[in-house]
C-alpha cells in the first residue's frame, strides 16, 4: 500500500468530522425540546458524544501512536462517558427516572480517572526528567482554581441540608474537576511539542472545566435549566476531543521535549500574574459585600501563593547562574567561572599550604576536523570529548570550557608527583577509542596537555596559567598527543634577554598592524596616554607599567585578520565582525606566550569590554573589568576617534571629547574619562604624535620582570 496517498488525504478527516460535528451541534438547538423533537435532541447528544469515542479509538487505529496508552486512556475515558450520556438521557426521557444520584453519576466520575491517569501519561512521556517551573505554574494556577471552587462551589454544597449520598455526589463533580484541571495545566504548561492536535485536546479539557464548573454553579443557584447553552460547551469539548485524535499529528504528542524550556511568554506571565490575583481580589469583593465567611480559605491560599511565587523565583535565579556558568555546548563550566575559582583555590592553597594543578588541554588539529567533517561534526567532536575529559576527572575537580577546542583543569590539592599522571590519565582517555561525529563517521582525536602545580610553578593564578599555557606549547611543538609538565621542559629556560627579545618582536608586530591600519604610531601614543592616566589613577608603578605595556600591544591580535577585511572601505558582514572581535583573544594567546605577561595578556584580551557590560569577548560589566584595560579601552577609542576611519571621517577634538562624556557609565568608566578630559586639558594625554624622547618606541619592562 502507498503509505503517503491515502494517509495525506484522510490527513483532513478531522476537518470533515468537526464540520458534520458543528451541523449536529446546530441542528441540536435548532430542534424543538419537545415530543419527537426531545427523541431526536437526545439522539443528536448522545452521537455526538458517542462519536468522539469512536474518533480516538479509530485515530489510535490509524496513526498507531507510541505508546499507544495514553490515547487508549482518553479513548477508555470517552466510552464511559458517551455511556454515561445515554444512560442520563434514557433514565430521564424514556424512564422517567429523575433520581440523583442516578445511574449515570457513577459513570460520569470514573471517566475523571481515566482521563487523569491519560494525561499524567502524557506529561510522562513529554517532559522527561523534572520540570519544576511547570510544576510551579500549574500549582499557582491550580490553587487559584480550588480556592474559588471551594468558596463558590464545594462549600455551599457542602453546607447544603441534604442527604449524604446527594452531598457527597455533588461534591464529587467540583473536586474531580479541580483534579483534571490541575493535571490538565501540567499538561498545558509542561513542555512538549505544541500540535494543531495539542490545541484540541486542551480545548476539550478545558471545555468540559468550565461547562461543569457552571453546572454545578446553576445548579447550587437553582437557576440550571436541561439543553441550556452549556450542552453546547460539552458537544464542542467532545468534537473537540475526536478531532485531536484523528488529526495527524495526535502521535507526536508523546514526543519529549526537546529543550527544557526557560523563558516565560506573555501568555504564561498574563495566567499567572491572573491567578496569583485572584486570592486579593476576592477577598476584596467579599469584603465590599460584607461577606466574611471562609477568610482563613483565602489566608491559606494566598500564603500558598506566596510560597509558590517564591519558590519559582528562587528556581529563576538559580537557573540564571547555572546559565551563566555552564558552557552551552559542552555542559562543562565556563572560563569565567574557572578563573573566578582559581583565585579562590590558590588563596586556599596558599593559606593551607597544600598544593593544586592547573592543566590546559588543547585538541590536535582540531581545524582540519572542521574542514573535513563540517562544523558540526567538530561540534559534536567537542562535546564527545568533553564528556571524556569530565569522565576523567574527579568530583572536586573545576573542568571548564577555557576557549573554543581549548578546556582547562584545576586539581585542588594535587602535588607535583600526581600532575604527569593526572594529565597522562586525560590524555588517554580522549584518545582511546573513535569518536563518532555523525552515525556512520568516527575519527581518532588527540589532546596535548600541559600542566603547572602550586607553589612550584607559579606564585599566582596567571603564573600557574601562564606556565600550563607554555607547558602545552612545547607538548604541541613535540608533535602532539603528549603531556608536558611545568617550566621544567620549557627548552631554552627564559632570561631577561629573552623577554625583551620577545617584546621587541611583539612591538614589532604593533607597528606591523599600525602600519596596516594607516594609523602609523598609534600603539605607542596609547601607550603612553594609558601609563600617565595609570600614574595619575595613582595606580602602583608595576600596574602603570603593565597598562603601558598593555596599550603597546593592545591590537597584535589583529595580526591575524586579513588586511583585506581590516581595512576594507565599506561596512563589514556578520563574518567579517566576528572576525573582527577576536581580535582581543588574539592578542592576549600571543602576549601570554611571553613569560610573566599573564596580567598584560589579560588586560589586552579585555580593553574590547564596556562598563555596562555589553562589550566583548566576555561581558565583564565595571569593574570586573581590570582598571588598566578600562583606562586602555578610553585611550583606545580617543585615538580611534580622531583619526580617518573607512566608515567614519575623523572628528574634531571637541567632538571626541563629547564622545567620550556620552559614553560614561555605558561604554567607559566615568572615572577614567572624566581624569582623560583633565589631563586632555593640561595637555599631557590625547596627543596624536610621537614623542621625540621615546622615538625608538622600546618599552622598559615591568620590575617584576626585570
Ligand atoms: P593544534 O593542534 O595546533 O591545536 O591545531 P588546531 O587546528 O587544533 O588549532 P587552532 O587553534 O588553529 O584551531 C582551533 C579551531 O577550533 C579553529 C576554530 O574554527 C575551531 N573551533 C573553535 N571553537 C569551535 C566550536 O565551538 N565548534 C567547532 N566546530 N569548532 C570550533
Ligand atoms: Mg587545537
Ligand atoms: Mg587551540
Amino acid at each position: 500500500m502507498d503509505a503517503t496517498g491515502p494517509r495525506t488525504e484522510f490527513s483532513r478527516v478531522w476537518i470533515g468530522y468537526l464540520t458534520v460535528g458543528a451541523l449536529i451541534l446546530v441542528a441540536y438547538y435548532l430542534v424543538p425540546a419537545e415530543g419527537t423533537g426531545l427523541a431526536v435532541r437526545i439522539t443528536l447528544y448522545c452521537l455526538d458524544s458517542v462519536s468522539a469515542a469512536v474518533a480516538v479509538l479509530y485515530g489510535l487505529y490509524r496513526y498507531r501512536p507510541r505508546p499507544r496508552l495514553p490515547w487508549l486512556m482518553l479513548g477508555l475515558s470517552q466510552v464511559v462517558y458517551a455511556i454515561a450520556d445515554t444512560s442520563f438521557y434514557l433514565a430521564h426521557y424514556a424512564f422517567q427516572v429523575m433520581d440523583y444520584p442516578g445511574v449515570a453519576d457513577p459513570l460520569y466520575l470514573s471517566h475523571y480517572p481515566l482521563v487523569v491517569a491519560g494525561l499524567l501519561m502524557f506529561i510522562r512521556r513529554r517532559t522527561p526528567g523534572r520540570d519544576l517551573p511547570g510544576l510551579l505554574d500549574a500549582a499557582v494556577i491550580g490553587v487559584g482554581a480550588a480556592m474559588l471552587s471551594w468558596l463558590y462551589l464545594i462549600a455551599p454544597n457542602a453546607r447544603l441540608d441534604a442527604p449524604m449520598v446527594v452531598k457527597i455526589t455533588s461534591l464529587a463533580y467540583p473536586v474531580m474537576d479541580l483534579l483534571m484541571l490541575t493535571i490538565a495545566l501540567r499538561l498545558i504548561l509542561g513542555g512538549g511539542r505544541r500540535p494543531a492536535s495539542f490545541f484540541l485536546l486542551t480545548f476539550n479539557l478545558l471545555a468540559f472545566v468550565a461547562a461543569d464548573t457552571l453546572y454545578v454553579s446553576q445548579q447550587l443557584d437553582g437557576v440550571y435549566q436541561a439543553g441550556n447553552f452549556l450542552d453546547a460547551i460539552w458537544l464542542a469539548g467532545n468534537l473537540a476531543l475526536g478531532a485531536a485524535a484523528l488529526h495527524p499529528t495526535m502521535a507526536r504528542l508523546t514526543d519529549p521535549s526537546p529543550v527544557r524550556e526557560t523563558a516565560i511568554g506573555p501568555a504564561r506571565i498574563t495566567a499567572l500574574c491572573a491567578a496569583a490575583l485572584i486570592a486579593p481580589v476576592t477577598l476584596f469583593v467579599r469584603n465590599s459585600a460584607g461577606d466574611f465567611t471562609d477568610i482563613s480559605v483565602i489566608a491559606l491560599a494566598c500564603a500558598v501563593l506566596f510560597g509558590l511565587t517564591i519558590a519559582r523565583l528562587a528556581g529563576l535565579v538559580s537557573d540564571q547562574r547555572r546559565l551563566a556558568i555552564t558552557d552551552a555546548l559542552t555542559g562543562l563550566h565556563t572560563r569565567r567561572f574557572f578563573e573566578a575559582q582559581l583565585p579562590i583555590e590558590v588563596a586556599r592553597a596558599r593559606r593551607s599550604g597544600g598544593s593544586l594543578a592547573v592543566f590546559i588541554i588543547d585538541v590536535d588539529h582540531f581545524k582540519s576536523i572542521n574542514d573535513h567533517y563540517g562544523h558540526p561534526a567538530g561540534d559534536q567532536a567537542l562535546i564527545e570529548i568533553s564528556a571524556r575529559l569530565r569522565g576523567a576527572s574527579r568530583g572536586g575537580d573545576v573542568l571548564s570550557r577555557y576557549g573554543g577546542e581549548e578546556f582547562a583543569l584545576l586539581v585542588p590539592e594535587a602535588s607535583l608527583s600526581e600532575l604527569h599522571s593526572i594529565a597522562e590519565r586525560l590524555r588517554q582517555r580522549v584518545a582511546s577509542s573513535p569518536v563518532a561525529v555523525s552515525e556512520d563517521t568516527w575519527i581518532a582525536v588527540t589532546v596535548s596537555v600541559g600542566a603547572a602545580c602550586f607553589p612550584l610553578h607559579g606564585d599566582s593564578p596567571n603564573e600557574l596559567v601562564a606556565t600550563a599555557d607554555r607547558a602545552l606549547y612545547v607538548a604541541k611543538a613535540r608533535g602532539r598527543d603528549q603531556v608536558v609538565v611545568g617550566e621544567a621542559a620549557v627548552p631554552d629556560t627564559s632570561t631577561t634577554t629573552d623577554h625583551t627579545a620577545m617584546i621587541d618582536y611583539l612591538s614589532h608586530v604593533a607597528d606591523e598592524v599600525d602600519a596596516q591600519l594607516g594609523a602609523h604610531d598609534h600603539s605607542l601614543c596609547i601607550s603612553r596616554w594609558t601609563m600617565t592616566l595609570a600614574t595619575a589613577l595613582g595606580q602602583d608603578e608595576a600596574t602603570a607599567r603593565n597598562a603601558e605595556l598593555a596599550g603597546r600591544l593592545h591590537d597584535i591580535g589583529k595580526i591575524v585578520i586579513p588586511e583585506a577585511v581590516l581595512t576594507k572601505p565599506t561596512a563589514l558582514n556578520e563574518d567579517e565582525w566576528r572576525l573582527v572581535r577576536q581580535h582581543p583573544e588574539y592578542g592576549y594567546r600571543l602576549a601570554r606566550m611571553v613569560p610573566g605577561f599573564g596580567v598584560v595578556a589579560d588586560i589586552i584580551r579585555q580593553h574590547h569590554e564596556r562598563y555596562d557590560g555589553n562589550g566583548y569577548p566576555s561581558r565583564l560589566v565595571g569593574n570586573g573589568i581590570r582598571v588598566e584595560a578600562r583606562i586602555l579601552a578610553v585611550c583606545d577609542s580617543w585615538a580611534a576617534m580622531l583619526v580617518d576611519r573607512p566608515y567614519q571621517p575623523a572628528l574634531s577634538v571637541a567632538a571626541a571629547a563629547e564622545q567620550l562624556r556620552l559614553g560614561r557609565g555605558t561604554q567607559f568608566d566615568p572615572d577614567v574619562v572624566d581624569l582623560f578630559l583633565d589631563l586632555l586639558r593640561e595637555g599631557k594625554v590625547g596627543e596624536l604624535r610621537r614623542r621625540e624622547t621615546t622615538s625608538s618606541g622600546n618599552l622598559v619592562l615591568p620590575p617584576n620582570m626585570s
